[in-house]
């Protein structure tokens, strides 16, 4: 049976002739995409639902991660942080050692195809290999590049700028570039075992497996233990609804390969729950898909309380399952909540207190919030329509130097 078929229930038929006809276009074209990590993080997510669906469309995909040390990767993360805004010293060594990883990169690398799509800053130095008049570059950002410190975005911007494209995933985002920029958002997998439906008995077996009792209402919040994810200021939130209305935490997070400040991040939770015996952080690997989508159903509130983000999957997935979420205003979360409409935006640990009481306080509200952001997600967010975004992207740069393009 072919996979595209398990999305008619959700997306409906013309979705699926669609994509087909866009796949006729891009028969046996060859794409490279590259990474900085197999598992943990949105990136990882997508593609691992994405690559299937390409192939039965005919396209020719193959899925390469960048390798790199200990130090690469801690030079990458506070990249990161700094394209993001926060403040990080960077000098010749750092840029050594990106340089250095790039091209031990590229001695192992076979990039020669029809798109060779790159994500995020970690790999975007393969550019380099770019042989003359071979396949088109697209550089995919998921971070936020709205106010970045200047020295590092000049240092990538040397090689972002000598791709054929970008796409960034809100406007505000957008850099300054001379190339065509694709504003496409990400989405989540309906069939995916973190999304599709559960049976209440999975969903019990995955608490009691995890010893959180469901005496009360549950507030969660799914998210790498990075402090941008702002995990202690969830607790200090929770500590505020906590005084009202009596209710347990649960704090879900595991690692990423590309991620090392993880443990301090995790430690400093740890410090801030005191022992609380109604906070619950829990350490989960990266296999643990189901574990995620049984404690999302499981919960009363989803937080995302961010202080900066690039989409923000974990909010699109929890809106999916019908759940009230109160998530900060941050990157890509507006995209996904109307405030009061389909879910709660706040900016302080004050105003996230606050609408966690108000939503255990007003639950049918909290289910219409819920409601209105499961349609929201179903319309805008599922991997069909961002495959289809994609397909476009490499249809026009395959047709950059044509008038017309056509589909029929
Ligand atoms: N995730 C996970 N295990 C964890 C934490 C997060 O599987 O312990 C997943 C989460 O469900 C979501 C993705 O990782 O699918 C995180 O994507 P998001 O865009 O929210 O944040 P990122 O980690 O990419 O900054």
């Amino acid at each position: 049976m072919s996979i595209l078929d398990g999305y008619e229930p959700f997306v409906g038929r013309g979705t699926l002739d669609e994509l087909r006809l866009l796949g006729r276009q891009l028969q046996g074209r060859r794409v490279i995409t590259v990474n900085s990590t197999a598992v943990g993080g949105g990136v990882a997510e997508i593609l691992n639902r994405m690559v299937p669906l390409c192939h039965e469309l005919g396209i020719d995909i193959r899925w390469d991660v960048i390798k790199g040390g200990e130090d690469f990767f801690a030079v990458t993360k506070r990249m990161h942080n700094a394209l993001h805004g926060k403040h990080e010293a960077f000098g010749a060594h750092e840029y050594d050692v990106f340089r250095d990883t790039t091209r031990r990169n590229l001695a192992e690398m076979d990039l020669d195809a029809d798109i060779v799509f790159i994500h995020d800053p970690q790999p975007a130095g393969l550019i380099e290999e770019r042989r003359a008049n071979r396949g088109r570059w697209v550089w995919r950002c998921h971070i936020d590049l709205s106010a970045p410190q200047r020295d590092v975005w000049e240092f990538l911007a040397q090689y972002v700028s000598r791709y054929d494209a970008a796409v960034f995933s809100a406007p505000q985002f957008a850099a300054q570039l001379s190339l065509p920029q694709a504003l496409i958002t990400p989405s989540i997998d309906p069939l995916s075992d973190k999304n599709r439906e559960l049976t209440q008995s999975e969903i019990d077996q995955v608490f009691e497996r995890l010893r959180i009792p469901r005496d009360k209402p549950i507030i969660t919040q799914v998210s790498r233990f990075d402090r941008l994810k702002d995990p202690v200021g969830v607790i200090a939130a929770f500590r505020l609804a906590q005084r009202y209305n009596d209710c347990r935490l649960v704090l879900a997070g595991g690692g990423a390969t590309d991620d090392p400040e993880g443990p301090a991040v995790l430690a400093a939770v740890h410090e801030a729950a005191n022992g609380d015996p109604d906070i619950h952080v829990l350490e989960l690997p990266p296999t643990a898909h189901i574990e995620i989508n049984a404690i999302q159903r499981g919960s009363t509130v989803i937080l995302q309380k961010s202080l900066k983000e690039g989409f923000g999957l974990t909010v699109s997935e929890a809106l999916w399952k019908g759940k009230p979420v109160i998530a900060g205003a941050v990157g890509g979360i507006p995209l996904q909540v109307t405030h009061r409409y389909s879910g709660i935006l706040t900016h302080t640990v004050e105003g996230t207190g606050f609408w966690i009481r108000q939503l255990l306080n007003a639950p049918d509200f909290a289910r219409r919030l819920g409601e209105n952001g499961r349609e929201h997600v179903r319309t805008n967010f599922l991997l069909t329509r961002h495959l289809r975004d994609y397909l476009l992207l490499f249809l026009f740069l395959e047709h950059a130097d044509q008038r017309t393009i056509e589909l029929s």
